[in-house]
C-alpha cells in the first residue's frame, strides 16, 4: 500500500474566473497544510465579495451560449473530462490524500466515485429526453428540463474530489454554469479539477472556482444571479446555508453531518461483521458522513464485540488509515473520548498516543478507538465526533435498537449485521435514516441511486446525485401547443 507522496515544491492555487486563473482582489492568501506532515503544501486566494462578483459575472456571461449548446455536444466535453480524470487518477488520488489526510487508496476511490457520477451525467443525453403527448385532439403537451443559469456548490474537507463531483458534472451537463467554492482546507484538488475542466474544452465561465470561507459562501448565496445552491458540510452550517438561500427564495439542497447507526445482532456472521464494522469507523479516519460511529449491540453479542476490538487493533496508521485533518480536530476528538470516560463509559481500544507512520511524525494521528457501555444520552452517543471512534450502546432487543435510531436527530445511514432475512427486513422497514445497509458498513448507494439522508443530515427536497438531483439543477417547463382548430372538440380543444 503506497503512502502519500509529499511534493518538494509548494502549490500555488488561484481562482478560476471566466476561464482564467486569477489572484483574489484582496491580495491575501490562505495556506494549505497536509494532515500527513502538518507542513504547508500550498496556498490559495482568500477571496471576498469582489471575487464573487467577478466569478458570477463571468458565469452569467457564459450561460446563454452554454444553454444553447445541444446536450449531446455538452456531453462530449464531459466524456473528455472523464478521460482526463482516469489519465490522472494516481496524481489526483495522491493530491486528495495529501491535503485531506486520507490514504492514497481512499483518495483514488473518491476520484473513482466522482467518475461514476460523471458517467451518470453522460447517460442523461439518452435518459432525460422529456416527454410529449397529444392530450386532446390537436393539442400536445410537452415537458422538458431546462437549466437554471448560474448555480453554486459549497463543499467540505473530507472528500476533496468526490463531493465537488457529486455536484458539478450533473449541473453542468444539464446546461448550468457552475461556481465551486471548495473547502479552504482542501482547495488544491479543486484547482486540479478546474484545470482538467479547462483542458477538456469547457467554454470559459461554464465551470469556475472561487476560494475562501464564510464571506465567499454568503456572497454567493446573496447574489441574485445565483439560482440554486448545493451544499455539503456540517449540520449547523448546512442549516444556516439552507435558511439563507431559501430566505432569498432560491432552490437549495444542504447535506449535513451524521451519527450513523450500526446494529449488530447475535446471529451476525463474524467474517462479514469484523471488517464491515471496523472499516466503517476507521475508513477515512472516521471523517466521512457515512462512517458508522454508533454501534448498537443488540442482546448478547460479547463474542462479536471482542472480535471487533481485536480486528481494529490490527489497523496500521498510514497503511490502512490516514490522518486527522488538523491539530484542532484531533484535540476535539481526544476531548470527546475523555468526556466519554468522565461520563462513565469504558474505552476498550484507545487510539490516543498511537505511533505515526515513519517519516510522517509531524502529522495529526489518532488510532482506532472503541468506547463501550455508553448510554444513549451521553455526548459520545449523540454528537458527531468525526474521527476514528465508535461508541457502543447496548440494548436488549431489536425494538429498543430501532427506538434509538428513530429518536436520533441525525438521519444519514443505518446498517444491520445479521444472517436473518427477517431481521434485515425489520430494520429496513422501521429505520428513519435515509440510507440502509444489510451487512454493509458504508451503505453508499451506487449511481444511478441517489445519495442523501433525512432529518438533520439533509435540508431540502431530493437527493444530491442520481435522478433525484435533476430537480435541483433544472426547471421542468411545460409547453401546450395547438396549431389548428378541431371540429371534434372537448373542453380543452
Ligand atoms: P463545514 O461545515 O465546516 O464546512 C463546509 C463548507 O462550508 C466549507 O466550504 C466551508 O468553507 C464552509 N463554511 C464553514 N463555515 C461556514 C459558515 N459559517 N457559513 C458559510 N459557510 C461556511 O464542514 P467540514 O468540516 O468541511 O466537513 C465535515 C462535515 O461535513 C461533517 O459534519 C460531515 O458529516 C459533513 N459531510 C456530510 C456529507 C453528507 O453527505 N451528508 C458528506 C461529507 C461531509
Amino acid at each position: 500500500m503506497d503512502l502519500v507522496q509529499i511534493p518538494s515544491t509548494l502549490r500555488s492555487g488561484a481562482n478560476l474566473i471566466g476561464g482564467r486563473w486569477q489572484a483574489s482582489a484582496t491580495g491575501r492568501t490562505l495556506s494549505v497544510a497536509s494532515p500527513w506532515t502538518g507542513g504547508d503544501i500550498g496556498a490559495v486566494p482568500d477571496s471576498d465579495g469582489r471575487d464573487v462578483q467577478a466569478v458570477v459575472e463571468a458565469a452569467q456571461a457564459a450561460f446563454p451560449g452554454w444553454r444553447a449548446t445541444p446536450v449531446k455536444e455538452r456531453t462530449q466535453l464531459m466524456f473528455r473530462f472523464r478521460e482526463l480524470l482516469l489519465r490522472d487518477l494516481d496524481e489526483l488520488g495522491n493530491l486528495a490524500a495529501l491535503e485531506s489526510g486520507k490514504t492514497v487508496a481512499e483518495g483514488k476511490a473518491g476520484v473513482l466515485k466522482g467518475v461514476e457520477v460523471v458517467e451518470f451525467a453522460l447517460s442523461l443525453q439518452n435518459l432525460d429526453q422529456g416527454a410529449m403527448l397529444e392530450v386532446s385532439r390537436g393539442v400536445t403537451c410537452e415537458v422538458r428540463r431546462e437549466p437554471l443559469g448560474v448555480v453554486a456548490g459549497i463543499t467540505p474537507f473530507n472528500f476533496p474530489a468526490m463531493v465537488p463531483m457529486w455536484l458539478f458534472p450533473i449541473a453542468v451537463t444539464v446546461g448550468n454554469c457552475f461556481v465551486l467554492k471548495p473547502s479552504e482546507k482542501v482547495p488544491l484538488t479543486a484547482c486540479r479539477l478546474g484545470e482538467l475542466m479547462v483542458e477538456a474544452g469547457f467554454p470559459p465561465g461554464v465551470f469556475s472556482v472561487v476560494h475562501g470561507g464564510r464571506e465567499v459562501v454568503e456572497a454567493l448565496i446573496d447574489d441574485a444571479r445565483v439560482q440554486a445552491v448545493g451544499f455539503v458540510g456540517s449540520t449547523p452550517v448546512a442549516r444556516a446555508v439552507y435558511a439563507r438561500a431559501t430566505g432569498h427564495g432560491k432552490r437549495a439542497l444542504a447535506l449535513g453531518g451524521a451519527k450513523n447507526h450500526l446494529l449488530v445482532v447475535p446471529d451476525a456472521d463474524p467474517e462479514l461483521t469484523y471488517p464491515g464494522v471496523v472499516s466503517s469507523f476507521t475508513g477515512c479516519a472516521g471523517q466521512r458522513c457515512m462512517a458508522a460511529s454508533l454501534m448498537v449491540a443488540v442482546g448478547d453479542v460479547q463474542h462479536l464485540v471482542d472480535g471487533i476490538v481485536e480486528y481494529a487493533r490490527r489497523v496500521q496508521l498510514g497503511r490502512d488509515m490516514g490522518a486527522i485533518i488538523d491539530g484542532a480536530a484531533r484535540d476535539r476528538i481526544e476531548s470527546a473520548i475523555a468526556q466519554a470516560e468522565r461520563d462513565g463509559a469504558r474505552v476498550l481500544l484507545d487510539g490516543r498516543g498511537a505511533t505515526p507512520p515513519d517519516g510522517y511524525q509531524g502529522g495529526h494521528w489518532l488510532g482506532p478507538t472503541i468506547i463501550d457501555g455508553a448510554s444513549a444520552d451521553m455526548a459520545c452517543a449523540r454528537s458527531e465526533i468525526f474521527g476514528p471512534v465508535v461508541t457502543i450502546v447496548r440494548v436488549p432487543t431489536l425494538e429498543a435498537a430501532m427506538r434509538l435510531e428513530n429518536a436520533h436527530p441525525y438521519g444519514n445511514a443505518t446498517s444491520v449485521f445479521t444472517t436473518s432475512g427477517a431481521v434485515a427486513r425489520y430494520v429496513a422497514e422501521h429505520a428513519t435514516n435515509g440510507m440502509i445497509g444489510v451487512n454493509v458498513g458504508v451503505p453508499v448507494p451506487r449511481e444511478p441511486f441517489s445519495f442523501g439522508g433525512t432529518k438533520d443530515s439533509k435540508f431540502g427536497q431530493g437527493d444530491v446525485t442520481g435522478r433525484a438531483s435533476l430537480d435541483l439543477w433544472t426547471n421542468l417547463k411545460k409547453i401546450t401547443t395547438k396549431w389548428a382548430l378541431q371540429r371534434d372538440t372537448n373542453w380543452m380543444s
